[in-house]
């Protein structure tokens, strides 16, 4: 994968999606795939992360992304559980 940045307009504000080298993280937070700034609404995926970690952390970082955006307040299992649901929901070739 090549370092890029992707720009959406997601739920009403502009949100960028950086494939990096290096995710950046919080202080303390343990070595991640990914990260998802929510006070810059930039989520972070790191360019390593093998296939289907990348689609799982894009994954799960939309949905924090999401949970963010709309007070969801779902605790980071129910994150988890989200993540994993739909990454085998969506784990087929579109043609
Ligand atoms: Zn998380």
């Amino acid at each position: 994968m090549k370092a890029k940045t992707i720009k959406r307009k997601l739920w009403g504000r502009e949100w960028r999606i950086k494939f990096v080298k290096e995710v950046p993280t919080e202080e303390a937070a343990e070595a991640n795939w990914g990260f998802c700034d929510t006070g810059n609404r930039i989520i972070y995926v790191d360019i390593n992360a093998p296939e289907d970690e990348a689609k799982s952390t894009l994954l799960h970082e939309v949905i924090e992304a999401i949970n963010y955006t709309y007070d969801l307040e779902l605790d980071h299992t129910q994150i988890q559980t989200l993540e994993a649901a739909l990454f085998e929901a969506l784990e087929f070739e579109l043609r």
